[in-house]
């Protein structure tokens, strides 16, 4: 693997189309800062309409490609279980990369590369499981049945947050499936996607199935989605995006599947053990420094145990380490990005305008080793009201809001109150109550007395802002194929 932290630092990185790396098309690069130190430490290319057409084209070459298209079910399988060995062997370099490139915690890196290989193994034992069907219909002596198919190639847009995380959910059932596949990785995180690139060759699967082209959103992206070679757009990011993204989409009557933003409610019932739901509470919203999209960023919290429950949160969350993500025991290293840090400092400002009380962070962090770093301490903002303005924007930062209910009605009313619908969670030991939050919220996720429990056997995704479209499982299997009718007559 080329692309290890060694080899990328202070060098030049291309494009990698139909299996090798090649230089943008105008010659023009970008730098890539790593979060602790506000610093460049490699250059990517940055992509035109030029090497998006270059991509879109090798991927639907390698299509038509016999040694992908005629390849059997089974065939493919192992390849794609090869490709998740490969994945496995080059664990730690790709936490690293990653790691360096958006300032993710090498213990969940680390933890994050245990299950990645497996869903490649999991997604490639369902390459020979992909199967159509027989109808039966009104005529003698006709045979009238559905094939599964391949989609076409995939064009995939995914954010800096969690880079191999969101593209292996995605990738490993297009090349189960048989597709071939374009990617645009963030313009923040780059080095994980093109180091994956690598790999597929490396596992056998034939040049230009799997394409990255980098670059911006403004150009590149907007490059990809306009393109009339994608037969499916899958976009990982923010709401705003997404509806640029599927509306070029649209225009070339392309459907996509959307992994959007969230702001999602975690509810505390006072019948709990406090001391659980924080920590429930506390990993729901600070891990990745704030920057997942289930983040449970708004906590509403039931009247008799509100008071005593802040109190706990806070003096939780003040053992929450902020330090470089390379250490082992740090809880929250920087945010990737400088528009983040900002964001967040606006959001935490508007909320203390608007009447919210920080009772915990609300600043950077004072240790002198932090400071070039784009770091930002936990912060609980108590007191705080849906109506708020840092309730209602997804900060992606490490910042909770707490609000008291009294009802069950009311706090179902708070929890929906809120354009997204990705994740929810809720601390009870009331089963009924449980599952009657579990009906009534819309969110595409619900977790009972756990938080941030993910697993790519299930499907995923969103209602309302937060997208439509299900990853994982082997819904992800239909999504990202199609039939075809066929009728013999014999
Ligand atoms: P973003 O929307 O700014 O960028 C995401 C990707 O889209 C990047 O690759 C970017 O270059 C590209 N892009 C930007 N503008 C574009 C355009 N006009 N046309 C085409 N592509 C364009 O998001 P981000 O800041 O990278 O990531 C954070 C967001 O991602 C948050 O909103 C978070 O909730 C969301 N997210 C969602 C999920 C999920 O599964 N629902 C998972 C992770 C992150």
């Amino acid at each position: 693997m080329k692309t290890t932290v060694q080899t990328l630092q202070g060098s030049r990185i291309g494009h990698f189309i139909d299996g090798a790396f090649v230089a943008p098309q105008d010659g023009v690069y970008a730098p890539s800062y790593d979060p602790t130190t506000a610093e460049p430490w490699y250059e990517f290319a940055l992509g035109d309409a030029r090497d998006v057409d270059a991509a879109v084209r090798s991927a639907k070459a390698a299509l038509l490609n016999p040694a992908w298209r005629r390849l059997t079910q089974t065939d493919r399988g192992k390849l794609v279980r090869r490709l998740g060995e490969l994945v496995l062997a080059h664990a730690e370099e790709l936490a690293q990369l990653e790691c360096r490139d958006n300032g993710k915690l090498i213990k969940e890196m680390r933890a994050q590369m245990r299950a990645i290989p497996d869903s490649y193994g999991y997604f490639a034992g369902m390459a020979d499981k992909l199967q159509g069907d027989t109808i039966p219909v009104n005529k003698l002596d006709t045979l009238n049945f559905n094939l599964r198919e391949p989609i076409g190639v995939v064009g995939m847009i995914i954010p800096w947050n969690s880079p191999l995380m969101m593209l292996t959910g995605t990738l490993a059932p297009c090349l189960a499936i048989g597709n071939t596949i374009v990617v645009k990785p963030s313009e923040h995180a780059t080095a994980s996607a093109l180091a994956l690139a690598e790999l597929v060759i490396e596992a056998g699967i034939p040049a230009g199935v799997v394409n990255v082209v980098t670059g911006d959103g403004a150009t590149t992206g907007d490059a990809l989605t306009r393109h009339p070679g994608i037969a499916k757009y899958v976009f990982t990011g923010s709401t705003d995006t997404g509806r640029k993204i599927a509306g070029n989409a649209a225009d070339n009557l392309v459907p996509c599947q959307m992994e959007l933003g969230g702001k999602s409610p975690h509810v505390v019932f006072s019948d709990v053990d406090i001391e659980r739901a924080v920590n429930g509470v506390v990993s729901g919203i600070f891990a990745a420094a704030g920057q997942t999209c289930v983040a449970g960023s708004r906590c509403f919290v039931e009247a008799p145990v509100y008071e005593r429950f802040v109190e706990a949160l806070v003096e939780r969350t003040r053992r929450v380490k902020v330090g470089h993500p390379m250490a082992e025991d740090t809880d929250i290293g920087p945010l990737a990005l400088a528009a983040q840090l900002e964001k967040v400092e606006h959001f935490v400002g508007s909320g203390v305008r608007e009447g919210a009380k920080v009772a915990v962070g609300g600043r950077k962090p004072q240790d002198e080793a932090l400071a070039r770093g784009w770091y930002y301490e936990p912060t609980v903002l108590a007191d705080a009201r849906n109506e708020m303005s840092f309730m209602r924007h997804e900060i992606f930062g490490p910042v909770v809001g707490v609000v008291p209910f009294s009802s069950e009605d009311e706090m179902i009313a708070l929890a929906n109150d809120t354009e997204y619908g990705l994740a929810s969670g809720i601390w009870t030991r009331d089963i009924d109550r449980a599952m009657r939050f579990a009906r009534n919220v819309e969110a595409g996720t619900v977790w009972i007395n756990t938080y941030r429990s993910a697993a790519f056997m299930s499907a995923n995704g969103g209602t309302k802002k937060s997208g439509y479209g299900r990853r994982g499982g082997f819904e992800v299997m239909r999504e990202f194929s199609r039939l075809k009718n066929v009728v013999i007559d014999y």
